[in-house]
């Protein structure tokens, strides 16, 4: 049985998330404990739990501790099985959460699956929906795997009320996939979602990061949108001829609207001035698929710690090689490889 120090690396939901999915992947059991040990509500939340059941579903595994508060899990999956499923993740976790733990099973089951996500759509530290749509799912296209993700409505925390139906189309045989050069001319768009709040907040972000970014008219954009509660984001789309890479800031109480603009365009900015292709998030999500891939190679800024137990983790399930080379300071080459 593999067995995995869930306090390791980063030390939070990701480790449980990635073992889930490899588990699936490669049909091993696994025990995790030390869940989530330095956080300040340790063991399993509500949307852990969440994560845990749905791949226990997908996976008809056999599952122990699976309760909130739980600080160990052992899994053991009996197959990966392909179809409908509604999940649905309290009131305002992150069903993209959800999404990353069965996607990397279901994209290699034998049939179609279809999945209902219910709960937040455009959570902070987790993928916003518009990142997976834009960023993430491309990505996975090209190496076989086609995934539509329908939005149906937006969930902000804490309110929630989010829907999502995705749409996925095995293949049995990943591509491996090399992306090492932002080719082209980047395009910038960036924009501001606001549901429930004052346009002005809108107004003042978009300013902040038109002056930050130095864009026009043409490249940035208000989109009002129905939600169950208040909810605001900004995100800026940097596409090239081989990425299009999506940062996100998120609205909060007390924190003013410029201060959450700066946020996003220090992001994108640090993206545009490197000339990797793969930014910070995509950075520990293409993990996965590549080693499952059994290959690939991407170039990217500075790894996360994110990255660095992402890469723990997917050694104790596969037996792939993986390598991280720093160029220079935020451009490092990952190798995955035989
Ligand atoms: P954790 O913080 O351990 O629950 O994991 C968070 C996951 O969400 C990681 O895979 C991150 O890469 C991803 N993530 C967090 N923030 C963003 C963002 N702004 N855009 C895309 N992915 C994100």
């Amino acid at each position: 049985m593999i067995e995995i120090d869930g306090s390791m690396g980063e030390g939070g939901g990701q480790i449980l998330r990635s073992s889930l999915a490899l588990s699936l992947v490669t049909q091993k059991p696994f025990r995790i404990f030390h869940i989530r040990k330095g956080r300040k509500r340790p063991g399993l939340m509500r949307q852990h739990l969440t994560s845990l059941q749905a791949a226990a579903r997908v996976g008809g595994a056999k599952v122990e501790g699976d309760v909130i508060g739980s600080e160990e899990v052992t899994f053991h999956p009996s197959g990966i099985h392909a179809g409908h499923y509604e999940f649905s993740v309290g009131t305002a976790g992150s069903t993209m959460l959800v999404l990353q733990t069965v996607l990397p099973p279901l994209m290699i089951a034998e049939g179609e699956s279809m999945l209902i996500l219910r709960g937040g759509t455009h959570n902070p530290y987790a993928p916003p929906f518009h990142f997976v749509v834009e960023t993430f799912l491309p990505l996975l296209e090209k190496m076989g795997v086609h995934v539509e993700a329908d939005l149906k409505s937006y969930g902000f925390y804490p309110a929630g009320g989010g829907k999502c139906e995705i749409r996925i189309q095995p293949s049995q045989n990943l591509a491996p996939l090399e992306i090492l050069e932002r080719e082209g001319k980047c395009q910038v768009h960036a924009v501001s979602v606001i549901a429930n709040l004052s346009s002005q907040i809108a107004k003042r972000e978009l300013k902040t990061v038109q002056g930050y970014l130095g864009l026009n008219k043409k490249q940035i954009e208000i989109r009002a949108v129905e939600s169950q509660g208040p909810g605001n984001l900004v995100f800026i789309e940097i596409e090239s001829d081989t990425v299009k890479e999506v940062v996100t800031a998120f609205g909060e109480r007390q924190v003013p609207a410029e201060a959450v603009a700066k946020r996003a365009a220090r992001e994108a900015k640090q993206y545009l001035e490197s000339d990797v292709p793969v930014g910070l998030h995509l950075a520990d999500q293409l993990l996965i698929p590549l080693a499952m891939a059994g290959g690939g190679a991407y170039r990217t800024l500075a790894p996360t710690e994110h990255t660095r137990t992402n890469i723990e983790v997917v050694r104790r399930f596969l037996d792939v090689g993986i390598r991280m080379e720093k160029e220079r300071e935020n451009a490092y080459r990952i190798e995955i490889g035989r």
